[in-house]
């Protein structure tokens, strides 16, 4: 049974990563969140980690007295995150923090020879070719966890090494899916945080919503699997029953389908290549009687434009665009903005910011973080006015 550290363990993906580990009883090696203090201490009791890190420094005195009388090593911030990503007892690592912040982290653990279980997507859009050039150099695998990668991961098994022609990433549309610009003028998070398929966290929901995921994802895609944008055919399919699908020279098409229920994927990541029972019901293809497929709608979801654009011009422009989105999303959920000035900040930031090639990673972090205060710096205005 591999070892496992969870880095984002208090979350929607890492609470579910932990009834899986549990249900297979694989030890955990690390545990890490950013300030939920109680069920990080509560899942610490619970699985025996050799260390924790909070992010949030200040409320390490609080972990602390919860831990009191465990040998558990406590550990904050950005250090105690890559400490983590880096224990020798490791064999894989989980990373479902959310946000760019993950990649640093990812780095890391690659660098220390790792195996990584990936649902941090932002961590290969910002940084892809970083990430995946760091993991060919040290010959680490990369397990997807976002659903639609971890079915192409799927499809791909036994395929002996023959060439994809074409990717179909299947996407659900989203709260919103059929609306026009004029419909989502007034839309609030609370309307925005109720996805139709998926219970996830706030900013992959808001990602969600704003069809922002999908094009964070066709970014994914194009790390994870070495493809050219245009090998790429987002496809909305509302049921999320198929996860996506892979087509071959022969115009074979295999895709993989189940309930949405991110254990399925969560599992394979962290099994592979096992296949286990898994803490799911099965699929019911009667149930839902029908499937249905439809074309994305670029006209009315801007960000999911500005994710195409952004990496069909490549260097550092998806970097930005992924931060401005990140603080975006974040002024959004905060009711500073609307929604849709969430695609409006994100392509003036890609627009308006110097763009470049990818050598290193605080070049990556230097672009997030001018595309965040770019962001900030135009709503701040916006108020004062
Ligand atoms: P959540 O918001 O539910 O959870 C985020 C987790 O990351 C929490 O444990 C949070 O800790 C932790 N975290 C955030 N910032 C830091 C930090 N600086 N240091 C350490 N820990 C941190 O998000 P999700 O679980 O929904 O998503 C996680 C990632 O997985 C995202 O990249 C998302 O896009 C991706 N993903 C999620 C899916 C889903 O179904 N949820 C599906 C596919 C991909 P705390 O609780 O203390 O805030
Ligand atoms: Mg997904």
């Amino acid at each position: 049974m591999k070892k496992v550290a969870i880095l984002g363990s208090t979350g929607s993906i890492g609470t579910q990563a932990v009834e899986v580990i549990q249900k297979h009883g694989m030890q955990v090696t690390a545990l890490a969140a950013h300030s939920n203090v109680k069920l990080l201490a509560e899942q610490a009791m619970q699985l025996h980690p050799a260390a924790v890190c909070l992010y949030q420094a200040e409320k390490l005195p609080e972990l602390a007295e919860l831990l009191k009388g465990t040998s558990i090593e406590l550990l904050s911030g950005m250090d105690g995150l890559c400490r983590i990503a880096q224990m020798p007892e490791n064999d894989i690592v989980l990373n479902s923090v959310v946000g760019m912040v993950g990649l640093l982290p990812t780095l890391k653990a690659i660098e220390a020879g790792k195996d990584i279980a990936l649902a941090n997507k932002e961590t290969l859009v910002a940084g892809g070719s970083l990430v995946m050039e760091a993991a060919r150099q040290r010959g680490v695998r990369i397990f997807p966890v976002d659903s639609e990668h971890s079915a192409v991961f799927q499809c791909l098994q036994g395929n002996d090494g023959n060439r994809i022609r074409k990717m179909i990433l299947t996407a659900s549309g989203g709260p919103f899916f059929g609306k026009k610009k004029a419909d989502l003028r007034h839309v609030t998070a609370a309307d925005a945080l109720k996805h139709p398929n998926w219970d996830m966290g706030s900013k992959i929901t808001i990602d969600s919503a704003t069809m922002m995921n999908k094009g964070l994802e066709f970014i994914e895609a194009k790390w994870l699997f070495d493809l050219t944008p245009s090998q790429i055919e987002i496809v909305v399919h509302r049921q999320s029953v198929l996860h996506s699908a892979v087509e071959f020279e022969d115009h074979a098409v295999i895709g993989q389908m189940g309930v949405p229920d991110m254990k399925i994927p969560i599992q394979y990541a962290l099994l592979y290549p096992e296949r286990k029972p898994c803490p799911t019901r099965p699929l019911s293809l009667t149930d839902y009687g029908t499937l249905t497929f439809e074309k994305p709608d670029l006209e009315t979801f801007d960000c999911l434009r500005a994710a195409l654009d952004a990496i069909a011009e490549g260097g550092l422009r998806p970097a930005i665009v992924n931060g401005a989105n990140e603080e975006a999303v974040g002024c959004f959920l905060r009711d500073e903005i609307g929604f849709l000035e969430i695609g409006t900040l994100v392509r003036e930031a890609m627009e308006n910011l110097p763009g470049g090639e990818v050598h290193t990673y605080e070049e990556v972090l230097a672009a997030d973080q001018a595309a965040r205060a770019y962001v900030r710096e135009r709503v701040s205005a916006a108020s004062a006015r």
